[in-house]
């Protein structure tokens, strides 16, 4: 870790109240009037500034960050290179509606897409501000392309809070409960999840291909189905790895039908796993790739980019939004970038891999609740559950691992459609000392629950 992405905080692990403290308490009260309950948090401790593996709240709590802002803050917060380059960028203008009169960080901001994307055909991108944005115009660039209305989903998926992702995504409760309608057209098939597949993982990517596929072929007609739209790891379901030659047969299902094929990157993207982007594991060139999370280094930014052909198939004016590609969030995205390229965040996330797992793995071998140890590069978690041999999903006994380790001042998430999974998303540039100690904490929250 360097000092260009620790923002100057010190890169300690500190309590000096409980957690959390009495300033956040009396913040939590205000919140609690003021915002809407909809909008909850996973830990009410109130920010006061954070940088490379620290985040520091307004008690002077200094929490060990395995959150990221939920994969955003990749190359730390505050990092050097995103401060300074949207600091010049707030001085120069700060909007003026791409649309309306252009300017020239959102073209470099495509054009590092088109470098840092796989395959080496013609691309575009269009930027947007949300995730969930990009997933939208996605679908309507599809539709534009190739005339065709439907899109094939994935158990345990997850797209957004929009109403068309809102559909895309599995999940019912907190996502989509008595939000709907939703949108027509969405039609959702199984994934290889590989620990829960009934014949085992070794079957699972080909069986799991070949269900997918003629589900779609029966119940949707391949003819009709504008896109595919599948995370390469999959984020909030579970960080569910689809099992080997599930993706390739999927894109080659798409490739010989007209469909396009859509990675959403948002949460596995820009080095998280080891590598820019996670399809480039088995080799999937996706004919689109949607972008946003680790991309700007905090600030609000999202990218549609594949291929100039399917990208120009909307007509002039079809895409686009007052504040999409905001020149300040691409001027944070040019910095964000150079980050990963200059202290090579790929290897950084391997590194963290190769330190998480065997930490983990003996952990599994003392704690028999952890099902599952799964994820690459710094986006790992594990599953877990009652009992190995039922594989009944723990999500009380998850939510009480996380608590521990919240009090204990580390910051760790859960997901999975059962919430029985405990993922770790660590900001890249942390140190080896820092993860060793949060996987210090994982392990004494484990032995003070079990
Ligand atoms: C977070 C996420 C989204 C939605 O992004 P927002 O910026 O929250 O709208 C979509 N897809 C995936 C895979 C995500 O992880």
């Amino acid at each position: 870790m360097t000092d260009s992405t620790t923002a100057g905080v010190p890169q300690e692990r500190r309590l000096v109240t409980a957690v959390p403290g009495p300033k956040s308490q009396q913040l939590l009260a205000r919140k609690n009037a003021a915002v809407a309950n909809g909008v909850a948090v996973t830990l009410p401790v109130f920010t006061a500034r954070a940088g490379g593996g620290i985040l520091e709240d307004i008690d002077g709590n200094r929490l060990i960050d395995f959150g990221s802002g939920i994969a955003v803050t990749t190359v730390g917060n505050s990092a050097e290179a995103v401060v300074r380059r949207a600091t010049a960028q707030l001085a120069d203008f700060t909007h003026t509606c791409f649309m309306i009169t252009p300017y020239e960080e959102y073209v470099e901001v495509a054009e590092a897409l088109a470098e840092l994307t796989p395959g080496d055909h013609a691309k575009k991108s269009a930027l947007f501000n949300s995730g969930a944005e990009a997933v939208e115009n996605a679908v309507k660039i599809a539709r534009a392309y190739t005339k065709r209305q439907a899109v094939v989903v994935f158990d345990h998926g997850y797209h957004g809070r929009t109403n068309l992702t809102m559909a895309l995504t599995a999940k019912n409760m907190p996502y989509k409960n008595g939000f709907g309608p939703f949108a027509p057209e969405i039609y959702r098939v199984p994934v290889a999840y590989g620990y829960r597949w009934p014949t085992g993982p070794e079957n699972c990517g080909p069986e799991a291909a070949a269900q997918a596929i003629d589900e779609i072929s029966k119940q949707v007609g391949a003819d009709n189905v504008a896109a595919i739209v599948i995370e390469p790891v999959l984020g909030e379901g579970g960080f569910i790895e689809p099992a080997k030659g599930f993706l390739p047969a999927l894109k080659k299902f798409a490739e010989d039908n007209g469909i396009v094929f859509v990675a959403d990157e948002i949460q596995s993207g820009f080095c998280r796993t080891g590598q820019w982007f996670a399809c480039e594991d088995e080799g999937i060139v996706p004919d689109l790739i949607t972008t946003a999370k680790g991309i700007a280094g905090g600030l609000p930014l999202a990218a549609v980019t594949g291929r100039a052909e399917i990208m120009d198939a909307a007509h002039a004016g079809g895409l686009g939004g007052t504040y999409g590609g905001n020149p300040v969030a691409c001027a944070a995205a040019l910095g964000a970038i150079a980050t990963m390229k200059e202290l090579d965040l790929n290897a950084a996330a391997q590194r963290i891999e190769g330190i998480m797992k065997p930490r983990l793995a003996a952990m599994q071998e003392k704690f028999d609740v952890i099902g599952d140890i799964r994820g690459r590069g710094a986006m790992i978690a594990v599953e877990l559950v009652k009992d190995p041999a039922t594989k009944e999903p723990a999500p009380e006994l998850t939510g009480a691992v996380a608590k521990a380790c919240h009090a204990a001042g580390l910051i760790v998430l859960t997901c999975g459609t059962y919430g029985n999974v405990l993922r770790f998303l660590p900001p890249l540039v942390i140190s080896d000392e820092l993860l060793n100690e949060g996987l210090d904490l994982i392990e004494e929250a484990f032995a003070a629950q079990l």
